[in-house]
């Protein structure tokens, strides 16, 4: 009964805070964020000892545009003070808590614990992201997951209920499974849900009238958004998270920028200069304003988003664009721009399908553009997209090859680099699984 009344209580929060006045919600933030660092002072090693070393004097912390003031921390950095034990709040009881495990850039998995608080920001966050969408406590959520999310009691008597897919099972079997489930909303990651929107275009399959479709986990592409909108009928919403943070940001109904869950979460999109100017580049770091577990306070994420000028839906939450990609993965051209994941992949959408493709970078001027023979669509060929993307890129050479396929998987890995990776295909970045959402 107290959880329940403190979800709600959140939720009445997160709820409100979609349309707070953007003076108001900086307040509200600097409030929350004075809280957050108070308590990984008191409680959490890490901070305290890194906070020392930067010279930080927290009472100097007042408003989020003093943030700025604390240093940044690496994937890498928090990582290792994790595997030394420095990141967990010494307030946590041996033992309490959930662990999820993240991949990473190195191949060395970083252990997550959430505590209650954790379960229920993720599950507020999951809510309020669908209310906004029309969601109404009757409407059917389908899951698509590996592995079962544990039901809200709530939903044990049938309020909100939610219906877990297995993507591993035959494609055939899941088909069933949604059709007869009806659902109004439903979650997975952008590669089950291209993979379902094809079965269902192949079949000439039509689904129970869906209200929204949110995508995790993975870069949203043009070519993806197509497929998913051609076979469910419906507009693909996009959704970041990150194991370490939880939910960090949504689409609305105009699927453009992103919204910024402003009642759990700081965003600074950082160029080389500072702050990104809207419509620039820059490193998504993100700070957790609720977490009490092993919060990440200014986290450099290892994405790449571009600042964003307000949504013109209204909702005047902050926004950002939409993510596009690891900052690792990026190519930087001989005259200095950057082209992102996202970008590469948008620019071969119209030769190239997602998913049965990869371009991988062997050295610092030679790629390998490996293609299915499904991959091209007609009037293309390997030779002319090769030749093409050398000209793009500038300075390099690209090779292609032609593969049977590709290791089926949860994600899809469109753009690789190999050069420093020792795990060149990490199927878990860091993103999250739908099945910690509610
Ligand atoms: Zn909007």
């Amino acid at each position: 009964m107290m959880e329940s009344l403190k979800t709600l209580s959140l939720l009445k929060d997160q709820r409100l805070s979609v349309r707070r006045h953007p003076d108001s919600t900086i307040r509200r933030q600097s409030h929350l964020l004075r809280l957050s660092l108070a308590h990984a002072n008191s409680y959490i090693p890490f901070y305290r000892k890194i906070w020392s070393e930067a010279g930080v004097v927290l009472s100097t912390i007042n408003s989020i545009n003093d943030l700025k003031r604390l240093p940044i921390i690496t994937a890498d950095q928090f990582r290792a003070a994790t595997q030394r034990g420095e990141t967990l709040a010494t307030s946590v009881e041996a033992g309490e808590g959930q662990r999820f495990s993240t991949g990473g850039s190195t191949g060395i998995p970083l252990e997550v614990r959430r505590g209650s608080v954790e379960a229920r920001l993720w599950r507020t966050a999951g809510l309020s992201m669908q209310l906004e969408h029309g969601f109404s406590w009757s409407d059917t959520t389908v899951q698509f997951d590996v592995a079962p999310h544990q039901p809200h009691p709530l939903q044990k008597l049938g309020i909100a209920p939610s219906i877990w897919i297995d993507p591993k099972l035959p494609i055939e079997v899941q088909m069933d499974l949604l059709l007869q489930a009806k659902p109004s909303v439903i979650h997975g990651h952008v590669t089950v849900l291209r993979a379902m929107a094809k079965a269902l275009i192949d079949r000439s399959c039509q689904l129970h009238n869906p209200l929204t479709i949110f995508s995790v986990a993975e870069l949203l592409d043009k070519d993806s958004r197509d497929t998913i909108r051609a076979g469910f009928g419906v507009d693909p919403t996009d959704v970041y998270g990150m194991t370490e943070v939880g939910f960090i940001a949504w689409q609305c109904e105009v699927h453009q920028q992103m919204h910024v869950n402003a009642e759990l979460v700081i965003v600074e999109i950082l160029g080389e200069d500072g702050p990104a100017q809207p419509g620039e580049l820059g490193r998504v770091v993100v700070t957790d304003l609720r977490g009490r577990t092993m919060p990440a306070i200014r986290y450099d994420t290892g994405d790449l988003a571009r600042a964003s000028e307000p949504c013109v839906c209204g909702r005047s939450l902050p926004s950002i664009g939409p993510l596009e990609g690891r900052a690792r993965q990026a190519i930087v051209r001989p005259d200095g721009s950057t082209i992102t994941p996202l970008g590469i992949m948008n620019h071969l959408s119209s030769s190239l399908r997602t998913g049965e493709y990869c371009l991988q970078r062997i050295s610092e001027h030679q790629f390998l553009l490996r293609i299915t023979s499904q991959g091209l669509f007609p009037g293309k060929n390997a030779h002319e997209i090769c030749q093409e993307l050398e000209d793009w890129l500038g300075g390099c050479e690209v090779k292609a090859e032609i593969v049977t396929g590709f290791p089926k998987g949860l994600k899809t890995h469109s753009v690789v680099d190999l050069r420093n990776s020792l795990s060149p295909l990490p199927d878990n970045e860091g993103c999250m699984s739908t099945a910690e959402k509610q």
